[in-house]
């Protein structure tokens, strides 16, 4: 499946791609990933994306497209794709559809994931993140707790709260998504592939686009 997960930052789109993977061997491409690896390896990337990720803001969208199609041109993208975080500005998702086109590669769907304000910043100040740049995993000390506290379940890396998840940074990203992500919405909207989908459970969202996709 080819898909587009849009929604705020812990609006639930990296768990919701996960389990989506399981469904069809589609890959879950997080541009977010992708930086905090870069950034954490110490690379050209991950220096020039380094300030902008910590204070909250958008990376360039050069910088974005420039990793976006390479991305997309790998191997294990031709059985199908979850772009988690990626398109978050309109040139993005314009630079996208050329792309795209380019490629033949056609969207099954553009899933707008809505949650409230209030639950997403009870999420993002309780989520913590394994610093693992292959891993990755998250965790909530609310909900969903690692066994050991502050030890990763899967790769015994140590986990943290990201340098963008205090209050502050949280409150910006937020700010950020409004401005210059929710536009997005109208964006599909017009090209007549998006579906808005809310409900707490992310179980309940993947069946609701898997029976769009199967349509
Ligand atoms: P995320 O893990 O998706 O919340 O991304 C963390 C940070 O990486 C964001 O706050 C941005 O600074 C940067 N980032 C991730 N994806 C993008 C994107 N598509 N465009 C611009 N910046 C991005």
């Amino acid at each position: 499946m080819r898909v587009i997960l849009l929604g705020a930052p812990g609006a639930g789109k990296g768990s919701i791609a996960k389990l989506l993977t399981q469904v069809d061997g589609s890959v879950q491409i997080s541009t977010g990933d992708i930086l905090r690896g870069a950034a954490q390896a110490g690379t050209d990337l991950g220096k020039k994306a380094e300030a902008y990720m910590k204070a909250g803001d958008l990376v360039p969208d050069e910088l974005i497209m420039g990793i976006m199609e390479t991305r997309l041109q790998e191997p294990d993208c031709t059985k199908g794709f979850l772009l988690d975080g990626f398109p978050r500005t309109i040139p993005q998702a314009e630079a996208l559809k050329v792309l795209l086109n380019k490629l033949g590669i056609k969207l099954d769907v553009v899933a707008n994931i809505e949650v409230p304000r209030e639950e997403i910043l009870n999420r993002l100040t309780t989520r913590r993140t394994c610093v693992n740049p292959q891993c990755q995993a998250i965790y909530n000390v609310r909900t969903q707790p690692s066994k050991v506290e502050g030890v990763c379940d899967k790769c015994g890396s140590p986990i943290v709260q990201r340098d963008d998840e205090t209050a502050e940074a949280i409150s910006h990203r937020l700010d950020t998504y409004s401005q210059k992500t929710a536009p997005l919405i109208d964006f599909y909207r017009q090209e007549g592939i998006l579906l808005t989908v809310s409900s707490p459970s992310n179980e309940a969202i993947v069946n609701t686009l898997m029976e769009q996709i199967k349509g």
